[in-house]
């Protein structure tokens, strides 16, 4: 008898062509997430296995907890598939677990096996009473459950399922650029993109001296959450403060936030194409201020042909929240540093907006040179699985 964990794949397993793609970039993931840790990893079709020494066994549900694809997965005993081993192995297996009641749960994906799934809880079940005193059957409520899982080479026997988060594996998408500012929303909305398989690099928009040291070193530390869920993040930060100071001397106040937003999202589609990425993420949701009506949105997007994904889009904030908390980023996110949308607020801004304003509004000063010199200047953080200080990255 050997421990296991047995990981089932979830909703990969419904991607008929690509269903090896899925299986290997799985494969990988969870392979770098549990570098350093003596491990052994073997996969089929159906499953992935990790032998493992049995006291790295939190440690390494801690990880495999927050790597996409991975439905379920199981802490399994495996056996050889015959009636008597199984039943043996059981009988082995429930005498160092306390309780009264139990159900058998025999699935049988080896349909060569020669006895159906019925008939096996019962044979089990009918072995149990033999050896043991005291023991009850209930299909409703039982203390113990006993899955039995009999595939081809070997079978498997396991007490307690474990929920895995579901998703596809990071990386059965290209790569993406999400904008993460220092709120609540863009960490989610990069969760969420990465969930679906989207590897996602960051950018960062700062008005340095308007904004803080701090404010970066947020950022920072958000995409080093979203690191939990890959194995590598580059954060590209750009220096916004000309073409905000720009736009807040040229353009109508009220016009300043939507101009503003029209940049940004300028130089992410200049990003897109210089690092090869198929998107834009961010976190803007629909209604939450007057930059996310969806005549903002509308006179927003106008300025570049690249997909928006929007992730939070038709989230109520509470839900996005609701994320936050349990990715780790809300305590963060809530930290009172300036964003460089929040430094030069209008009292009224335009929650309709025109495009044809807004390009007159843009005639005002040159753009195109300012948004050169963004990308000219930009710096990039890479972040990697380590842990690293913000003072050693700067
Ligand atoms: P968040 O909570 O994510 O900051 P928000 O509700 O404050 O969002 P906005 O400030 O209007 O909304 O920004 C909408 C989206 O635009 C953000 O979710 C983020 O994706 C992007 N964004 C805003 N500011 C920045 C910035 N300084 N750098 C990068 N992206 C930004
Ligand atoms: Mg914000």
């Amino acid at each position: 008898m050997s421990k296991l964990i047995m990981i089932k794949y979830g909703e990969l397993s419904t991607k008929k062509g690509n269903r090896g793609f899925f299986i290997n970039t799985l494969y990988k993931n969870i392979k770098n997430k549990l570098t350093g840790l003596e491990v052994n990893i073997t996969k089929d079709r159906a499953r992935m296995y990790i032998e493992f020494k049995d006291d790295d066994l939190d440690e390494i549900k801690s990880r495999i907890d927050k790597v996409f694809g991975i439905q379920e997965y199981d802490i399994v005993y495996s056996c050889d598939s015959n009636v008597d081993s199984i039943n043996e192995e059981v009988l082995k297996l429930i005498k160092n677990i306390d309780f009264n009641t139990f159900k058998i749960n025999v699935k049988r994906s080896d349909k060569s096996f020669e006895i159906n799934s019925q008939d096996m809880n019962r044979v089990i079940a009918t072995h149990i009473f033999k050896n043991t005193e005291g023991l009850k059957v209930d299909v409703h409520n039982p203390d113990l459950m006993v899955n039995v899982e009999i595939r081809e080479k070997k079978s498997f026997i396991y007490f307690n399922k474990y929920h895995g988060l579901g998703g596809y594996p990071v990386g059965t998408q290209s790569k993406s650029l999400l904008m993460l500012s220092g709120g609540i929303d863009s960490p989610v909305a990069g969760y969420l993109a990465m969930k679906r398989g989207i590897a996602v690099d960051c950018v960062y928009f700062e008005a340095i001296p308007h904004t803080s040291l701090n404010a970066r070193e947020k950022v920072i530390s958000l995409a080093n959450k979203l690191l939990d869920y890959t194995d590598k993040i580059n954060v590209h930060i750009i220096n916004f403060t000309e073409i905000q100071e720009s736009i807040y001397k040229n353009c109508k106040d009220e016009y300043v936030i939507t101009i503003m937003r029209r940049m940004m999202y300028r130089i992410m589609e200049r990003l897109c194409s210089k690092y090869k990425a198929l998107a834009i993420i961010n976190g803007e949701s629909i209604g939450q201020v007057a930059s996310q009506t969806l005549e903002s949105m509308n006179c927003i997007n106008s300025t570049i042909n690249t997909p928006v994904i929007r992730p939070v889009a038709c989230m109520d904030k509470l839900e996005i929240i609701d994320i936050a908390r349990k990715i780790d980023t809300y305590d963060i996110s809530i930290l009172p540093y300036e964003d460089c949308c929040t430094i030069f607020v209008p009292r009224h801004p335009a929650i309709k907006p025109s495009i044809d304003v807004c390009i007159e509004e843009e005639k005002k000063f040159n753009y195109e040179e300012l948004i050169d010199k963004c990308i000219d200047n930009l710096n990039t953080i890479k972040l990697d699985k380590k842990e690293e200080k913000f003072e050693d990255l700067l």
